[in-house]
């Protein structure tokens, strides 16, 4: 099937200055960028340096349970883990997948989220994460409008797909500001005075609750589902963790829910 695929669509390298002139890209490779490139222009987070708020300080840096940050600002969520470093490379591709809507890009992200399950492994060595529920970050109906898709909802029905997770559509977004336009260093800012206070997330009135695993099917209410259990909320990128932050505490308050954990594909460093 994928390799009909090369034949209606051919692939091409979209690393940038790539060394092989942005080749076409043969059946055994897979995503977008040729093996050089992917060496070159992708850093994996293979362990973070904060084992709470998953920031991470480099190759070869020390790890902590907590990083001042955390220490300093107690978080809703347990813990948030990233695939990828949030570099130029990896951030244009994100914009073309988000903005302009290359639905070819797919295929590289999807390369990413499987980068996740390394990480649910880690959580649950770590926390004995048991038996979660997907959410997706919600975005505004004005940018849905714009883009015509949720990103953070086509990666949570990816993960839900390959891990046979429940999935739930429970979180809407009243973000009647513009947080996302903000300069990163006047996010920060925001969040150290308050955190993102024109960041807010609600409960849905009718979710959209798309419970995969057996178990969980029936007319329970979704209260009831969704009490007690973990949580693997998915976004594309975390910034300052003050989404992740703000979605824990509406689903601890309404919901009753367990634990949050948060796995995005990239992270901002700093
Ligand atoms: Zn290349
Ligand atoms: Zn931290």
């Amino acid at each position: 099937m994928s390799h009909l695929l090369d034949v209606i669509f051919p692939r091409y390298c979209l690393g940038q200055s790539c060394v092989n002139k942005q080749r076409l890209l043969g059946k055994n490779e897979s995503g977008l960028l040729c093996p050089d490139c992917r060496e070159r222009h992708l850093t994996w987070i293979s362990r973070p340096s904060c084992l709470r708020c998953g920031q991470w300080y480099g190759e070869g840096s020390m790890t902590f349970d907590q990083c001042r940050n955390c220490i300093d600002q107690p978080h809703a969520y347990t813990a948030i883990r990233s695939s990828l470093i949030a570099e130029e490379q990896t951030m244009e591709l994100m914009k073309a997948w988000k903005y302009a809507n290359q639905v070819g890009i797919w295929q590289e992200v999807k390369l990413w989220i499987k980068a996740w399950q390394a990480h649910i492994d880690e959580l649950t060595q770590l926390h004995d994460l048991q038996n979660p529920i997907i959410i997706p970050v919600p975005t505004t109906k004005k940018s849905y409008m714009k883009r015509g898709f949720n990103q953070a909802q086509w990666l949570a029905h990816e993960l839900a797909k390959q891990t046979g997770y429940d999935y739930s559509d429970c979180l809407i977004s009243n973000n009647k500001g513009k947080q996302a336009r903000l300069l990163r260093s006047q996010r920060i800012i925001n969040k150290t005075k308050k955190r993102a206070t024109n960041q807010r997330f609600d409960i849905k009135k009718n979710p959209i609750n798309k419970l995969l695993s057996k178990k969980s099917q029936g007319n329970l209410k979704q209260l009831q589902k969704l009490q007690n259990r973990d949580i693997l909320l998915i976004d594309d990128i975390c910034t300052t963790g003050a989404t992740a932050h703000n979605c824990a505490k509406v689903l601890k308050r309404e919901y009753k829910v367990n634990r949050l954990f948060v796995l995005t594909l990239l992270r901002q460093t700093w």
